[in-house]
């Protein structure tokens, strides 16, 4: 779990008082303690504001050989959550895979994971947005790994808008990603 940004990079400013870097803190921090409450060990990437190379988040990640790798954003951009799979091409496992392709490998898992993801969240009434980019360092993961970037929700259906740091709105947020990652343990067991 990486909660993107930190320390002197504060990552988008979200309102006077909101940085990004805070927010994905706050969301990684409930993430790990709601998954850790099912039984699934967390490797976080950081768990204060502190300065962080890319590389060092990848290393993490791969140091761990972690199952799932997510990636936190925030935005005031769109609505609800973006995910964002690497637009990179599958590749077979090499014995020696550079660092620089190691997602290659993983990118067809990291598809699925989206779409787990994506149904999780649209269960959850959350709307969301699928997309390929390179969010960096997501092309160094060896791992199934998916960008999420989560965006306000503008008022409908009689509920309020629900700001990036209404605990509420991140408490849904962390229930439909833990939902998902639920799910995808079940799913790669049975296999
Ligand atoms: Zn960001």
């Amino acid at each position: 779990m990486d909660a993107a940004h930190g320390g002197t990079d504060p990552g988008a400013k979200l309102s006077d008082k909101l940085q990004e870097k805070d927010v994905t803190l706050a969301l990684s921090i409930r993430l790990r303690s709601a998954l850790a409450a099912r039984g699934i060990a967390v490797v976080t990437t950081r768990e204060q504001d502190a300065t962080l190379p890319q590389q060092a988040r990848a290393e993490t990640a791969n140091r761990a050989q972690a199952a799932v790798c997510l990636l936190l954003h925030a935005s005031n951009s769109g609505v609800g959550v973006h995910l964002f799979v690497s637009p990179t091409a599958p590749i077979l496992p090499t014995k020696i895979t550079p660092w620089s392709s190691a997602q290659g490998i993983f990118v067809q898992k990291s598809l699925k994971l989206a779409g787990t993801l994506n149904g999780a969240f649209t269960q959850a009434s959350v709307p969301v947005t699928l997309a390929r980019a390179a969010i960096v360092p997501i092309d160094n993961l060896a791992c199934p790994a998916v960008a999420v970037e989560v965006s306000p929700l503008p008022p409908a259906n009689g509920a309020p808008l629900r700001s990036l740091d209404n605990t509420e709105y991140q408490s849904q947020i962390a229930e439909a990603m833990v939902a998902a990652i639920l799910e995808w343990r079940n799913g790669e067991n049975s296999r």
